[in-house]
């Protein structure tokens, strides 16, 4: 199969599935997600994802419908069944299907649903160019649930105005971005938004973090402002689908590219470890 979508046991190709019109992220958004990318069938941090969904489900008060060991074997399952072994990982669980109504319903089991579609991680050949949007979600961002419209909204923004993406801010503070973790360069040490409710603990930012260490990069975790990202020496995010991408722009002015050998050490180490991780054996 091209791709693969998968809903409570049933499959085929996503175009082909169907949900029913009562699953509750149909009127609520009432659900999480998770996003993991493999090569050769291999999930890169597949801990670290299934970990972050089963505590997003928590924090929802959602019961998953499955242990984390039967997600997995699931998974690989599925991974076997799409032709390509470089994929995108997609899981969502929600509420359950129930009449339109507020409150959470009774004696319903939760809804999981997969998608694998072909993706291949790759270093990217050019800088990235930012807008930034004031910050205007609520205070769970920490919580990877399925209400994104102002992370839409901010992306499509910057597509209007022929950026890449969008970084937040919530007053002179940067957040995070559309879809990604935002960090600054300063003096040879990254600068990050500690994990707080403000932001999403990024899977590929803890493991940014943890490779930075390795590598004798110091890394301070606390606020920092529009004003240090628009005279840092270098300005970057890190997802799981991107791993790590330098910026070139910020509303059209100029930021970083300042310190490349920094930068570039920490993106070879981000790139070398997904493709040491998933190297086929
Ligand atoms: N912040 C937001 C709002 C995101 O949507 C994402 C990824 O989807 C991230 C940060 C990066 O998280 P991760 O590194 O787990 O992909």
């Amino acid at each position: 199969m091209q791709n693969l979508g998968y809903y409570n046991g049933k499959y085929d190709l996503i175009e082909n599935m169907m949900i029913p019109m009562n699953d509750r992220v149909c009127w609520f958004g009432d659900g999480v997600y998770d996003v993991s990318c493999a090569r050769n069938r291999i999930p890169h941090l597949f801990d670290a994802h299934i970990e972050r969904f089963f505590n997003s489900a928590k924090l929802l008060r959602i019961e998953m419908p499955m242990t984390r060991e039967e997600l997995k074997k699931l998974t690989f399952e599925m991974m076997d069944k799409v032709d390509s072994g470089n994929v995108m990982i997609y899981w969502q669980v929600t509420r359950g299907t129930a009449a339109r109504s507020h409150e959470f319903p009774k004696d319903v089991k939760a809804n999981f649903w997969m998608t694998i579609r072909p993706k291949e991680v790759a270093v990217p050949e050019k800088p990235i160019t930012l807008i930034s949007v004031e910050d205007t979600r609520y205070l769970h961002c920490n919580i990877k649930t399925l209400n994104l419209i102002p992370n839409c909204m901010a992306e499509q923004a910057a597509k209007d105005a022929g950026c890449n993406t969008a970084v937040f801010h919530r007053g002179d503070i940067v957040t995070e971005c559309a879809h990604s973790n935002v960090h600054i360069i300063k003096d040879g040490k990254i600068i990050t938004h500690n994990a707080d409710n403000l932001i999403l603990p990024g899977i590929a930012r803890a493991n940014l973090l943890r490779l930075a260490d390795v590598a004798g990069i110091e890394a301070v975790q606390r606020p920092f402002t529009m004003d240090e990202l628009m005279n840092a020496d270098e300005v970057f995010t890190t997802s799981t689908t991107a791993l790590c991408s330098r910026v070139s722009t910020v509303d059209g002015k100029p930021v970083g590219m300042k310190d490349e050998k920094t930068f570039k050490k920490l993106q070879d180490v981000c790139f070398g470890d997904f493709f040491a991780a998933t190297e086929k054996k």
